[in-house]
């Protein structure tokens, strides 16, 4: 891929010093010489902040959506500083720098990325998650490596154990933060951050400063730079939305209807539930048209081949619960469908943004029926604009869909880290596995027992938990 993730920047730095090539921010020839096997000519505008200043030693908290360019970085300065300083030579369980990351997917991926832009470099990665054997993993560690890339309930399990320690640990980087407190991390995050030395460089990256991100960050950072990446507005401004009001019972229909009509090559369905993603799975492949799910369910193994095979085009529809598809890169996907509105309306956003990456164009339709009014209000709101309605003759629904409401400006949040009441952070009791989740006695398919643990979950701060940390280094 060789467009530049099309984002604009905002930071202390003035716009016009932002670097126009690789080379001028830093990077040995070894990192630059594979930034050019991969393609890429020009930093994005997140690169061209994040790199200087992390290979300069800074701390950094950066606001920006998977689809930025935010991977490369922070993987590139990463390896830039750990290659440049040999001599610290990793001990056995040890590692020099941890990501720690949401999802087993998204921990894969930036393992991917560590590989490609570090394979001239003579450093170790590896990268942990639940739902496969613990075993290998710990063997992978034995030796010490430079970069694990790890999510949080699996980490905690190996550091339990003995597995991996941080006594050399040089850099900590925190990616999707907000995405891990949604997902009910925070204690976990707190303990791993306690395990750390206090003495080291750490990044914070999330897709937007929530004032909940704000009170993390405030335990964890040291004077960072702050980087915002208008991700959300360009993705919302190259995304084609649009919705159709269809009854309940003849979503499948309408789906099936329009990927044969428009002849669609790959398409991205969410659906709700796990249940609803294996049931759509099935009334697609019975059409002639080939699908796989990917959900919390599903063993690591066939979540990686569904993704494969969707890449490749072996496989047309790929049907997602949002948390196993947080994180999914895929260059050039052209289509998104909501075929159930997410309850938690951030998730539209970030659904639609697995779609016009990178400077791309693309499409996202949603299928509304007469109940999902409120979460369409919602999600109307977030996005601070009206949703284009469609009317498909053949589909037109008995059930009708009520009117949207006039958009009112969005209010600023309040933190919910140190709130006292006992509420989930929905209050519609989502019922989603949750990805880097202990294993132990939920490690078979990582799912937690009841809606009610789930919610428990989302409260740490009102458990008597740990109180936030003083800023430290
Ligand atoms: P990320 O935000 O890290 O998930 O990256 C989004 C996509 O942009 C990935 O497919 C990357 O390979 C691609 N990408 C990252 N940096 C660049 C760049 N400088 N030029 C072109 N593509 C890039």
């Amino acid at each position: 891929m060789s467009n530049t993730p099309n984002t604009s920047a905002e930071s202390s730095l003035p716009k016009e010093n932002f670097a126009e090539t690789f080379s001028e921010l830093g990077l040995s020839e070894a990192i630059l010489k594979a930034v050019t096997d991969k393609g890429y000519t020009k930093p994005s505008p997140i690169q061209a902040q994040a790199i200087p200043a992390v290979i300069s030693g800074r701390d950094v908290m950066a606001a920006a959506q998977t689809g930025t360019g935010k991977t490369a970085g922070f993987t590139l300065p990463l390896l830039q500083r750990l290659s440049s300083s040999k001599s610290n030579k990793v001990s056995s369980n040890n590692v020099r720098a941890l990501i720690l990351t949401p999802t087993r997917e998204l921990a894969a991926q930036i393992s991917e990325s560590i590989e490609t832009y570090g394979k001239y470099l003579n450093l170790h990665s590896t990268v942990v998650f639940g739902g496969v054997k613990i075993n290998p993993q710990m063997m992978r560690l034995r030796q010490g490596v430079d970069v694990l890339v790890a999510t949080p309930g699996r980490l905690l399990d190996l550091y339990n154990q003995n597995a991996v320690r941080f006594s050399q640990l040089e850099v900590f980087i925190l990616d999707e933060a907000d995405r891990m407190l949604d997902m009910g991390f925070l204690r976990d995050i707190k303990k791993v951050i306690s395990a750390l030395p206090r003495s080291r460089q750490n990044l914070l990256f999330s897709a937007t400063f929530s004032p909940d991100i704000r009170a993390l960050a405030k335990t964890l950072v040291n004077n960072p730079l702050e980087i915002s990446v208008n991700a959300e507005n360009s993705t919302a401004e190259k995304v084609t939305q649009w919705l159709t009001a269809v009854d309940k019972k003849r979503k499948a229909d309408v789906l099936i209807h329009l990927i044969k009509e428009n002849n669609w090559q790959q398409a991205l369905v969410f659906t709700k539930t796990k249940h609803g993603a294996n049931k759509l799975t099935k009334q697609l492949d019975a059409e002639g048209i080939t699908a796989a799910a990917i959900h919390g369910n599903k063993s690591q193994g066939a979540r990686t081949r569904a993704l494969a095979e969707f890449k490749d085009g072996s496989v047309r529809v790929l049907v997602a619960t949002d948390i196993a598809a947080r994180g999914i890169d895929i260059d050039l996907l052209p289509q998104v469908v909501n075929f159930d509105l997410p309850n938690v309306p951030e998730d539209y956003v970030h659904r639609i943004g697995r779609t016009a990456r990178a400077g791309n164009t693309g499409q996202a339709l949603s299928l509304v029926c007469a109940d999902e009014l409120e979460l369409l209000w919602d999600i109307e709101h977030v996005i601070q604009q009206h949703i284009e309605r469609k009317v498909l003759d053949n589909f037109v629904p008995v059930n009708t869909l009520g009117n949207s409401r006039p958009i009112r400006p969005l209010k600023p949040k309040k933190s919910k880290l140190f709130k006292k009441s006992g509420k989930s952070n929905d209050g519609r009791g989502k019922v989603e596995h949750k990805d880097g989740q202990r294993s132990g006695s939920n490690a078979n398919g990582n799912k937690p027992k009841t809606p009610n643990d789930q919610a428990r979950r989302k409260q740490p701060e009102n458990n008597g938990g740990p109180k936030p940390r003083r800023p430290r280094r």
